[in-house]
């Protein structure tokens, strides 16, 4: 399969900056992992692709981010995370979610409902940020740019578009931010508005086989001066290992892992992946609490 890839640049000198990238093969990886239904496969692949189109910004190495909506809907939500390495992972509330009549398979804010988004923010060296905002419309893209203007108050257009087969195959999977930063010209940003009015819909284009840097090209930057700064390429991954979930098990404590003499086996919700602790390893863990007090 193709390599996804997150391009980053910026428009006259500096005045805008932006983040494009196409995402098909990692939400078609996290639609056949998770078995997602088509609503929660077009839900995690704009949240996925808004986690990678953010990720554009982190600076530090190991920094990462994630995306996380909740509504009152059927839908539920799901959560997303980037870091800087473009290493992409997430997962649906409700991943088989399915809906009669089946128009009703395609509509995420009708079915997420009312809710909120949290974005968080962690880059090892500062203190984790994290920022709320309540659901505009519950469809991602305007409730990411709504974020982007409450928050960090910079005017942002945001575009995802995620295309699907009645059999639950993507088709395509894109977006691209477009932000505006203090002192950019007023004529420029009228400019852009009117080319984003009139550019078709951003998915459709992708499934036509236009990259989505030729979008942008074609549409979104016609007669405006831009640079391409850098490409670089984003996968699914998840890093979780038995250490990892050893250190959560941990903090269970004492007394609630003295209560597990047969072992669990937590499974990674990100990848599916299942973890074995046997009744030796959870006295292990045990032993390792004593020790440390
Ligand atoms: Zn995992």
């Amino acid at each position: 399969m193709k390599t996804d890839t997150l391009y980053r640049g910026s428009l006259c000198k500096d005045q805008f900056r932006f983040f494009a990238a196409e995402t098909t093969t990692i939400v078609q990886t996290a639609r056949d992992l998770h078995d997602l239904a088509p609503l929660p496969s077009i839900l995690m692949g704009r949240l996925l692709t808004a986690a990678a189109l953010m990720s554009g910004e982190l600076k530090a190495p190991k920094s990462e981010l994630s995306l996380r909506v909740e509504g009152d809907g059927a839908l539920k939500g799901g959560i997303a995370l980037a870091d800087k390495e473009g290493n992409l992972k997430g997962y649906a509330f409700e991943p088989q979610l399915w809906l009669e009549p089946p128009s009703e398979n395609f509509l995420v804010g009708k079915n997420l409902g009312q809710g909120i988004l949290t974005i968080m923010k962690q880059s090892g060296l500062k203190a984790p940020y994290s920022g709320t905002i309540e659901l505009v419309d519950a469809e991602i893209a305007n409730d990411l740019a709504h974020y982007y203007l409450q928050s960090e108050q910079l005017p942002t257009a945001v575009n995802l578009g995620v295309l699907i087969d009645p059999s639950a195959r993507i088709r395509s999977a894109g977006g691209f931010i477009i932000q505006q930063l203090p002192f950019a010209d007023t004529a420029v940003a009228k400019k852009l508005n009117d080319n984003l009015m009139n550019t078709p819909n951003v998915s459709d284009l992708m499934d036509m086989g236009l990259g989505i840097m030729d979008i942008l090209k074609q549409f979104v930057f016609k007669d405006i001066e831009w640079k391409l700064s850098s490409q670089t390429p984003l996968y699914y991954y998840c890093n979780c290992s038995k250490e990892r979930f050893a250190r959560a098990l941990l903090l269970l404590g004492e007394k609630e892992l003295s209560e597990l003499p047969d072992g669990i086996s937590p499974v990674c919700h990100y990848c599916n992946k299942e973890y074995h602790f046997s009744g030796e390893d959870i006295q292990e863990l045990i032993q390792a609490l004593q020790e440390q007090k």
